[in-house]
């Protein structure tokens, strides 16, 4: 037992670090600079030990993420995001979706002065929220080699606080307590299999291979360049002029294939995803130019110019690597001390770039309900304004996560209909300015 957790009210987080595990080292930045949660002791719990991240490697991680500009000022709010610019990233101001069975495409630009998003990779985040939190030391404490094995709730079904505690019990055999836990401790979360909490789940037929890429030759390099094959979508990310990082989402047999193939195959595999036609056919082809035609007559200025994305000339060596893709979403964010955020709450494919950016906008929203709650010396574990973070998070999250899935079935088939159908979709989309910059926030 703890007696700096038992003696002050508290927020803990149960959770760990990760190489590519950060939404709640943010949360509890966020919580450390707020002024309302100066009298609280704030604790993470982190199952592995401390990295150092004092000395980055030349290369490029194969572990990036696309990080929206809503995610950047988030981290620039407690000063993170200066460390990221002085390490390393890459801004891109365009982004280039198209079909590989036909030659509908879908363009999002910001004009020179606006990013749309950075590729960042994934120790650069870690590594400057490390220092942040070190900078806030004294009031947020960080348990490295801590894993949670076990939870007690309070007496939640009479809702009264004669046991105001979640008891927490790590693989050392210590105990915890808190009055609030924040499960942040990823998809397979402990935390809400433990509450008891349903998650709608999924496991897709995919998998996604990641690596580092060396580029034919240097470009400005700052198009985000993604398409749909049948087996599913592959994502080419700037990291600098001259390299980018790959996210191949595909079936886990393909992903087998490409983990074990020699580099020059490897190398070749990707550059025919980008550019072969091999799934094009002349019908949706004719269509989709008749159509296109059409749009060109109604909207002269509305459709983009197609670019031509780079080609790859090497892998790094040891960058590929795969992971199995799902989806997943938790019926309850809340319940009594308890809130659920990032993966633990919900887990996207990859194809929008999204899983980061919806564990960071489930911060922003947790902490802003909570420092209102301190602000007023409420209980911070109380329902009352855990479920205003949960209706606001959820009616976010949920349509996002329905359209990142319906996306990924829509661009998994070859049938006809609906390759015409998406292709239409995808035309008339791109030709409207307006229904794009909705889809780009
Ligand atoms: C190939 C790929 C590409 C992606 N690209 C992007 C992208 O471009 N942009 C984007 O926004 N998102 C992207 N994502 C999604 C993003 O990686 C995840 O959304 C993000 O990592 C989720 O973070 P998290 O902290 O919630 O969970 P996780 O990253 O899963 O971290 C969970 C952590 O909790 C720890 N833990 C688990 N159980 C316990 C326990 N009992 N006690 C203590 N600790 C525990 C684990 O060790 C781990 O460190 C991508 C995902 C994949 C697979």
């Amino acid at each position: 037992m703890t007696p700096f957790l038992l003696s002050i009210p508290s927020a803990t987080i149960a959770s760990s670090l990760h190489s590519f595990f950060f939404p709640v080292h943010v949360y509890l930045l966020v919580l450390g600079h707020d002024i309302h949660f100066r009298d609280k002791k704030i604790a993470l719990l982190e199952a592995g030990p401390r990295k150092d991240y004092d000395h980055m490697p030349d290369s490029y991680s194969n572990r990036v993420s696309s990080i929206s500009p809503g995610s950047a000022t988030l981290l620039s709010s407690f000063g993170a995001w200066d460390h990221v610019c002085s390490l390393r990233l890459k801004p891109f101001r365009r982004m280039q979706v198209w079909d590989a069975c036909s030659e509908a495409m879908i363009v999002f630009e910001k004009d020179d002065l606006d990013d749309m998003g950075y590729i960042v990779e994934n120790d650069v985040i870690m590594s400057a929220l490390t220092k942040q939190l070190d900078a806030v030391a004294d009031r947020v404490e960080v348990f490295y080699g801590s894993r949670a094995v076990g939870y007690t709730w309070p007496l939640s079904s009479h809702r009264c606080d004669t046991s105001p505690w979640v008891q927490i019990e790590l693989a050392d055999g210590r105990r915890l307590q808190t009055k609030l836990l924040i499960g942040a401790d990823g998809h397979n979360s402990l935390v809400r299999q433990k509450a008891e909490i349903k998650n709608i789940e999924h496991q897709y037929d995919q998998s996604a291979v990641v690596a580092t890429l060396h580029l034919s030759e240097a470009t400005d390099n700052n198009v985000a360049w993604q398409r749909f094959l049948p087996t599913g979508p592959i994502a080419l990310l700037p990291l600098s002029d001259t390299a980018s990082s790959l996210v191949w989402s595909t079936c886990h047999e393909h992903a087998s294939e490409l983990l074990a193939m020699d580099e020059e195959s490897f190398v070749d595999s990707i550059n025919s995803a980008f550019w072969s036609n091999v799934n094009h056919s002349d019908f949706i082809d004719t269509a989709g130019a008749m159509f296109r035609s059409a749009i060109l007559l109604l909207t002269p200025a509305g459709t983009a110019v197609r670019q031509l994305p780079p080609s790859v000339a090497k892998a790094d060596p040891e960058s590929r690597a795969m992971f199995p893709l799902g989806m997943g979403h938790a019926t309850e964010y809340v319940q009594h001390r308890v809130a659920l955020i990032g993966d633990a709450a919900h887990r996207v494919h990859p194809l929008a770039g999204q899983g980061v950016n919806l564990g960071f906008g489930d911060i922003e929203c947790l902490a802003r309900h909570l420092s209102a709650a301190a602000f007023n010396g409420s209980d911070l574990g109380s329902l009352r304004h855990l479920l205003k973070f949960e209706t606001e998070r959820q009616r976010h999250n949920v349509s996002l996560i329905a359209a990142i899935d319906v996306l990924k079935r829509l661009y998994s088939t070859r049938l006809t209909p609906l390759v015409l159908l998406r292709t239409w979709g995808l035309q008339a989309t791109n030709a409207l300015p307006f229904v794009k910059v909705r889809l780009s926030l």
